[in-house]
């Protein structure tokens, strides 16, 4: 007669096989584990204490779901962080943001959101067409990062964290090592220390499989966000994707050592590379005091300007008339 599967720690029946650790676990005894194994992580990479307060980026995915469910069950001091960023194809702003209210109302945590607009007058869009630049994303991952530092200091936190998954960090991985980007490699890590004005930066998920993740949050009952964001299609990371998958599929746990071999082995080297050239000079922007190499005002400051002044015409051309 067969075998009755059952959990490895009750007689339940199964909810869930982890391959790579030969595992069958219940519900309860996945969740358990999926936390107590981001509680490891944290600790064997020093990532923050219970005495840190935690700014959580929350962006209604089930990655960034599952972060801020387990950090809460952990008890960690956590403020939900939520970058409005205006995005109107598909409604996906405004889907998120209704996702990540009811997963802060379902959890008792209390939202913040940073609102790109109503804060820095121009949303992502009007500042690419302002700058005639097609790399729509690249100017969204800059003001999310703005974003995320200015939050941090409103709130006084001491680091930012973000739901990155294995299967991010090795696809990030997989593409610096096939274009050979030495610069990113010696920086690519779960941990980004503070320095020069700006916070501490960790990726507790950055071990676990975004399937897993996705069977934690299904295990908690949690709303999220099915899709990215509609303009994130990017052809070549689905190849590295798919072709990392392909591979942990038919050898099980090769995503986890390649990635944690990367940091023991190969980091180390690339840092090295590194090291005696001189370190770029950073000092507080001149009006909104982020950290900035340029002279007078950062980065956003000088594409904020540019928006206005390209706006500013546009009135006026049309006043002419
Ligand atoms: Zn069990
Ligand atoms: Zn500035």
């Amino acid at each position: 007669m067969a075998r009755r599967l059952k959990c490895k720690f009750c007689e339940n029946e199964p909810y869930i096989y982890l391959k790579e650790y030969r595992l069958f676990l219940c519900k309860e005894h996945f969740i358990n584990w999926i936390e107590k194994y981001v509680l490891e992580t944290i600790k064997d990479f020093k990532m923050f204490s219970k005495n840190n307060k935690l700014l959580v980026c929350i962006s209604g995915g089930k990655d960034s779901v599952a972060l801020l469910s387990i950090l809460k069950s952990l008890g960690f001091k956590v403020y939900p962080f939520f970058i409005n960023l205006g995005i109107e194809k598909n409604d996906f702003s405004k889907k998120s943001l209704k996702v990540v209210e009811r997963v802060c109302k379902i959890l008792n945590l209390p939202l913040y959101i940073y609102d790109v607009k109503g804060i820095l007058n121009y949303s992502p869009f009007e500042i690419a067409k302002a700058l005639k630049r097609d790399e729509f994303c690249s100017i969204c991952g800059t003001l999310k990062r703005y974003a995320m530092e200015m939050g941090a200091r409103y709130f006084n936190a001491d680091v930012i964290v973000t739901g990155h998954n294995l299967n991010d960090e090795t696809e990030n991985l997989l593409l610096n090592v096939l274009n050979w980007k030495l610069t990113y490699l010696a920086r690519q890590g779960p941990v980004l220390k503070e320095e020069k004005g700006f916070k501490r930066k960790v990726k507790p998920l950055f071990k676990l499989k975004e399937k897993y993740l996705y069977f934690y949050v299904k295990a908690k009952n949690l709303p999220f966000l099915e899709g990215k964001c509609p303009y994130s299609v990017g052809a070549s990371r689905y190849i590295y994707r798919k072709a990392l998958n392909f591979i942990e599929e038919n050898m099980p746990g090769t995503l986890l050592r390649f990635y944690l071999e990367f940091l023991k082995k190969a980091k180390p080297i690339f840092e090295n590379l590194f090291k005696n050239e001189e370190e770029k000079k950073l000092h507080p922007c001149k009006r909104c005091s982020y950290p900035t190499s340029r002279d007078d005002y950062c980065l956003i400051c000088s594409y904020l300007d540019k928006t206005k002044a390209f706006f500013e015409k546009r009135v006026s051309k049309k006043e002419d008339k």
